[in-house]
């Protein structure tokens, strides 16, 4: 997730041309105004691109994307940070380092499938 200020961001979005939209971001609690790209990418200046959806039920498909990709990505960094501690213990569990090499492995895997599905 983009961390930088989301008013600066806003900025630099209608310095590239961009135009900010009625509708706001479809991310649960975000709520900031939405701004469409010259290229007709829509943009939120936290979220980055956004799927503009028709139907409540688009959104909630959109929206549970959205949180299982944040979700995935923290999930991620999480056993990042365990295989770094372990690894700095002195004498690592080698079982414990490769259940967790495999569940970083799966969690991989998952964020390419999606993502697979997405340029689809
Ligand atoms: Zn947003």
């Amino acid at each position: 997730m983009n961390k930088k200020d989301p008013v600066k961001k806003m900025a630099e979005l209608l310095k590239l041309g961009a135009t900010m939209l009625a509708e706001t971001c479809p991310v649960k609690g975000c709520n900031l105004p939405l701004f469409k790209l010259p290229s007709g990418e829509i943009i939120c200046p936290v979220h980055g691109k956004v799927y503009m959806v028709k139907t409540e039920e688009e959104a909630v498909e959109v929206t549970e994307k959205i949180t299982i990709k944040n979700t995935l990505d923290k999930v991620e960094n999480k056993i990042l940070e365990i295989l770094n501690d372990l690894i700095n213990q002195t004498i690592p569990e080698p079982t414990e380092l490769i259940t967790w090499l495999d569940a970083l492995e799966r969690v991989r895997r998952i964020k390419k499938l999606i993502r697979e599905k997405e340029t689809k």
